[in-house]
């Protein structure tokens, strides 16, 4: 084998390289500041007020990252979270501004309630038989506007991450219903109940009053549900699948892979807060954990990675490059 893995063969027979066009960077586009504030458990991250999110976004594009992935926390909540459908909304404001700017850049928002309502479930909260839940169709119909309502305002795809049932097939209709269906969806479609999401409450203040969301998501032992959840979601019209967490979930990612259809894989903010406090104490290198990371990922199968270390990939690809 040795043969094959002198300095100047070796690059040649690389099976895997990260490119800047495999990587989403995601954005939290805050509309109570007017200046960025620190992400304290994601070190390097930050929400950003909505005059700023079309520079940052034109920074991103100069880097060579071209599609990017948008959260929105919203000045109020209600139990409806009717911030998250209105046209003057966080993502609605930050979206048009993106495209102003960067026609180019594809635009992913997030279609999701649990920034927008007060108790920071997921859509619509009701009694059911086992006591207080979320309701699956009544939400349905809430992402359905929220959907139509980000498409409408320049959204490329939207990315439900409510995890209801039957939600990619109604924002398909909901989207080709409005003469929009040349706007994709990309499906959170196997999402896992993680304890890797921890860092995200505080970036998209999405933390919740009571319950968890163990009844929507799938339980990280579970390969059959996993892979049912996005043949599920392909056979409602998605055009595009997701895993996550990505690193933990690498035996899912491959499956999900040969289902025909692109894959993106969301390395999430625990994935990134560990990398990144291991660095901060020297206890890791950072950049050649956050390229193996990222490179494993491809390598399973992803076409697509969402990622907080979007911006400095781009930047050490770079230096890569120069030094070949
Ligand atoms: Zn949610």
């Amino acid at each position: 084998m040795r043969r094959s893995r002198t300095r100047h063969i070796q690059p040649l027979l690389r099976e895997t390289t990260l490119s800047r066009d495999d990587l989403v960077a995601p954005l939290f586009v805050d509309e109570t500041l007017s200046a960025p504030r620190p992400i304290e458990s994601m070190p390097g991250q930050f929400r950003y007020p909505v005059n700023d999110i079309a520079a940052v976004t034109a920074g991103l594009w100069k880097s060579g990252i071209r599609a990017v992935l948008i959260f929105g926390i919203p000045k109020s909540k209600d139990p409806g979270g009717s911030q998250a459908c209105h046209p003057e909304g966080v993502v609605q404001q930050a979206v048009r501004r993106i495209k102003a700017e960067t026609p180019a850049m594809v635009v992913i928002t997030d279609v999701c309630a649990c920034e927008y309502t007060d108790h920071g479930h997921c859509g619509i909260i009701g009694e059911t038989r086992n006591g207080m839940d979320l309701l699956n169709d009544p939400s349905l119909e809430l992402m359905n506007r929220i959907a139509v309502s980000h498409a409408k305002s320049g959204a490329d795809i939207v990315a439900p991450s409510c995890m209801l049932d039957g939600v990619v097939g109604s924002l398909r209709a909901a989207l080709d219903g409005e003469g929009l269906s040349e706007v994709l969806i990309m499906a959170y479609s196997t999402k896992f109940a993680s304890a890797l999401y921890g860092p995200f409450r505080e970036a998209a203040d999405s933390g919740f009053t009571f319950g968890d969301r163990s009844t929507y998501q799938v339980h990280p032992g579970n390969s059959r549900e996993a892979i049912l959840e996005s043949q599920l979601d392909r056979d409602e019209g998605a055009d595009m699948l997701m895993v996550k967490p990505a690193g933990f979930y690498l035996d899912i990612l491959a499956e999900i892979a040969t289902m025909g259809l692109p894959v993106a894989a969301y390395q999430v903010s625990g994935e990134y807060s560990m990398i990144k406090c291991a660095a901060k104490n020297g206890w890791l290198k950072e950049k050649e954990t956050v390229l193996e990371s990222l490179t494993c990922i491809k390598r399973a199968g992803a076409d697509l990675i969402i990622t907080y270390f979007a911006a400095d990939v781009a930047g050490w690809l770079d230096e890569k490059q120069k030094k070949q």
